[in-house]
C-alpha cells in the first residue's frame, strides 16, 4: 500500500524511477520528468514494448509491487485490483499526447 500525500514524498519516489532509461520509455512524453507510471497511471499514446525495467527498480521492490509496463497497461492499482491504493495528493505533470 503506498499513499503519497505530499510533494516531498513524491520527489523521492522520483529520484528512483529508471523509466527515462527504458528503451520503452513512451515516445510521446516529451518531458522526461514524467515518471512514477506506476502510481500515475499509464502513457496517453500507444507504447512500443521493447522491454520494461519496473521489475529492477527500487520503487518497484520498496512497494512490493507485482506488475509491470505501467506506462502501457496502467497502474499498479489498476492492474491488480488488490490492496495497493494509491493517492496522488500532487499536482500532477502536464502529459502530451
Ligand atoms: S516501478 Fe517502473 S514506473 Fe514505477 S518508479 Fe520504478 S521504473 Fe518508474
Ligand atoms: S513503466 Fe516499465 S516499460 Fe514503461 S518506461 Fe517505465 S520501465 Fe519502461
Amino acid at each position: 500500500m503506498i499513499y503519497l500525500v505530499d510533494a516531498s514524498l513524491v520527489r523521492n519516489e522520483e529520484k528512483d524511477c529508471i523509466c527515462p532509461r527504458c528503451p520503452s520509455y513512451p515516445e510521446c512524453v516529451i518531458d522526461p520528468r514524467l515518471l512514477l507510471f506506476c502510481i500515475r497511471g499509464k502513457a496517453t499514446c500507444e507504447v512500443q514494448r521493447r522491454g520494461c525495467m519496473c521489475p529492477g527498480c527500487k520503487v518497484h521492490t520498496r512497494h512490493h509491487f507485482t506488475s509491470d509496463y505501467y506506462c502501457s497497461i496502467g497502474n499498479e492499482e489498476e492492474q491488480t485490483r488488490t490492496d495497493h491504493k494509491i493517492l496522488m495528493l500532487f499536482d500532477p505533470i502536464e502529459r502530451t499526447s
